[in-house]
């Protein structure tokens, strides 16, 4: 079932979804060559407490962390960990969530590690367009697969491979709601977008082939071919007035 959002929620969820945003771009102005992931989760655990939120990853399904931290050929659910030491040239997915007055946001950034190869800023500018390739499609009327068709299609084009394992989400009082966002898929599918649903699209795109592995730990997820693998993410309600995001309201 999808739960939809009236007005009173989504400006609920508006505010849990500004904390993801506050919080991603303060851990991206942390990231450096020589700082661990631990020291991230750590410190961004801090920053979504202060705010009188809880991260909602902690403890979810058993994942020991605040956020996610996937580096390089990991896809996501990277578990953040004092021996994991970030190296100029690495680049690193960020999936953080944060629950405040019983409604959650999601966002996912991937961030450069200093100065990085151009494919590797290729793999990540076109993970953050194929995301707006989707966004386009949160319209009344549109439907689901629209958005995914949207993004398979970008990332196609571009050479890239999309993940199909992991699939985007609805969202709302729980992290985790109906309907799944594949990122791939025919146009034309599935419910048709209605005002008050809200969406954490999030493509997962590798720079190789889409296979993918998950290790012993049961939670990280890697390439299969070794390839470098970047992830977007929003949280985005369908309104009236088209899209609104939720989790990422001070660029374009
Ligand atoms: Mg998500």
């Amino acid at each position: 079932m999808i739960i939809l959002k009236n007005k009173r929620e989504l400006d609920a969820m508006a505010e849990s979804g500004r904390i993801v945003e506050e919080a991603l771009l303060y851990v991206a102005s942390l990231v450096r060559p020589g700082i661990s992931t631990w020291e991230l989760d750590r410190l961004a655990e801090e920053f979504i407490t202060k705010q009188g939120a809880v991260p909602s990853f902690k403890g979810y399904g058993g994942f020991p962390g605040s956020i996610c931290t996937s580096v390089n050929d990991v896809v996501i659910h990277g578990i953040p960990a004092r021996d994991t030491i970030l190296q100029e040239g690495d680049i690193l997915s960020v999936d953080l969530g944060a629950l405040k007055n019983h409604y959650h946001g999601d966002a996912a950034r991937t961030i450069p590690v200093g100065s990085v190869t151009q494919e590797a800023l290729r793999l990540i500018r076109t993970t953050e367009e194929a995301f707006f390739c989707g966004l386009d499609h949160c319209r009344i009327g549109h439907h689901l697969s629209d958005i995914s068709h949207a993004i398979e299609t970008h990332v196609r084009q571009a050479g890239c491979s999309i993940v199909e394992e992991y699939v985007g989400h609805g969202i709302g009082r729980n992290l985790h709601e109906m309907p799944n966002v594949p990122n791939f898929g025919a146009p034309g599918r599935g419910p048709r977008l209605q005002e008050g649903m809200v969406i954490a699209i999030e493509p997962m795109v590798n720079l190789g082939r889409r296979d993918i592995v998950v290790l012993k730990d049961r939670w990280t997820v890697k390439t299969r071919d070794g390839s470098l693998s970047a992830h977007y993410e929003n949280t985005v309600a369908i309104t009236e007035d088209g899209p609104r995001m939720l989790t990422c309201t001070q660029r374009r």
